[in-house]
């Protein structure tokens, strides 16, 4: 049974101009799982601590390698515990959650790797216990997020982004044509308004002078140059709420609006009544458990209702937020949380109480990470967010889920 021989880790680049880690485990085999480390802009308060990358570089480069020298790498559970354990903060302060998370996901390539096996083929035994039979497994639905505002762009729009959605159950390979031809449609239709078509962090436009209403017109009418807005497109927005959250209310500066969670549920009614919405993630800041609760009790069965932020990817957060009925969604960033077996506790919690679970990338993220398109794959997921279908790291991830639904047609 191969052992790892040496884990080890240098910096490399991010889309946002940052430095990240690189994080590379060899086994004695010669098999070789190397993992890029993603990063948020708008994140949670009860993510794990991200250490400054040169302190976490040493991290991996002593104290994890010599924790795990010599230890079974098929054994995740293990491997991640002994990190954890050795680490002995509640947020991962001491080692990193950037530096944990690298080795873990790296050990993990190196173990498919090692046994010949396509990535999300060895996640699903990870994640199921079960060897994978069928050759045909059900894709995640893409969200692309295809405008930009919030902590991700400098427009003043306060949403952060504003998503269409293929109808469930379209074929990948149409989901992401889709996508690609609405996200064309739509720079067209700013280019025809005279309005700039830079892009935010995710690859969507950035238009300046928008307000949420603007720019959901626009793009249901970029849906309906070629397809049916409420038929085989829908829409969704990730408000990101925490970032325009102050002093116990909700600033719609770009509308002059200054709003209670009731007033700002309203707001959401409205638009939920004029488009085509189904999708709506972090509605509310993660304190304002009121609103949460009470969006939820409302809209539970017309919409699918998302915790980021409010959940972070952690099983005891996630626990009380089902017992408290807070949402009906769950996104899952393993870099929220640090390891891999975290992430699919996580995961099992959210589908045994019957929760959308959506696998999503970082807005600072790299090409050359995708393994959120195996995992996405290797659980089931219901949806992926990889942000527009532009910019190399984030077609990296949907240009993976291609390839997994050609290799698995
Ligand atoms: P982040 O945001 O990656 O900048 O934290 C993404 C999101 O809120 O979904
Ligand atoms: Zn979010």
């Amino acid at each position: 049974m191969p052992k790892i021989k040496d884990i080890s880790s240098y910096k490399i680049v991010n889309s946002r101009g940052d430095w990240t880690l690189r994080t590379k485990a060899t086994l004695d085999d010669g098999s070789v799982g190397i993992e890029t480390v993603p990063d948020g802009a708008s994140k949670g308060q009860h993510e794990v601590a991200y250490l400054p990358v040169d302190q976490a570089l040493d991290r991996v480069n002593g104290k994890l390698k010599n924790l795990l020298a010599g230890k079974n790498p098929f054994d995740q559970k293990s491997i991640d515990a002994l990190m954890v354990g050795a680490d002995g903060t509640e947020n991962k302060a001491n080692l990193g959650g950037n530096s944990i998370l690298s080795v873990s996901l790296a050990v993990a390539k190196a173990a498919a790797n090692s046994r010949g096996q396509e990535l999300y083929d060895y996640l699903y035994e990870l994640y199921s216990g079960k060897k994978l039979q069928k050759k045909k497994l059900p894709l995640p639905t893409p969200l692309f997020n295809i405008l930009n505002g919030g902590k991700h762009a400098d427009n003043n729009l306060s949403f952060q982004e504003f998503m269409v959605i293929p109808a469930q159950g379209t074929p990948f390979d149409q989901a992401y044509e889709m996508g690609v031809e609405i996200y064309h449609a739509l720079k067209q239709l700013l280019a025809d308004m005279e309005v700039e078509t830079d892009v935010g962090d995710e690859g969507g436009f950035a238009p300046a002078g928008f307000t949420a209403d603007k720019a959901l017109s626009v793009i249901r009418k970029a849906v309906g140059l070629k397809y049916k807005a409420g038929e085989n497109v829908f829409f969704g927005m990730d408000t990101a709420a925490g970032s325009f959250f102050e002093s116990d209310r909700y600033h719609i500066r770009e509308e002059n609006l200054v709003l209670t969670s009731e007033e700002l549920s309203l707001y959401y009614e409205r638009l939920m009544k004029k488009y085509e919405l189904v999708y709506v993630e972090d509605p509310f800041y993660e304190a304002d458990l009121e609103g949460w609760k009470k969006f939820t009790s409302r809209y539970n069965h017309r919409l699918i209702i998302t915790a980021d932020d409010l959940v972070v990817t952690n099983t005891a957060i996630l626990k009380h937020a089902i017992t408290e009925k807070l949402a009906n969604a769950v996104i899952v960033k393993p870099n929220q949380i640090g390891t891999l077996t975290e992430t699919f506790d996580f995961i099992h919690e959210a589908k045994d109480n019957n929760m959308f679970v959506v696998i999503s990338h970082r807005s600072g993220d790299t090409a050359e990470d995708t393994f959120i398109a195996d995992l996405s794959v290797a659980v089931g997921a219901d949806f992926i967010k990889s942000g527009a279908p532009a910019r190399g790291e984030r077609v990296a991830k949907y240009n993976r889920l291609l390839e997994i639904f050609y290799l698995t047609m």
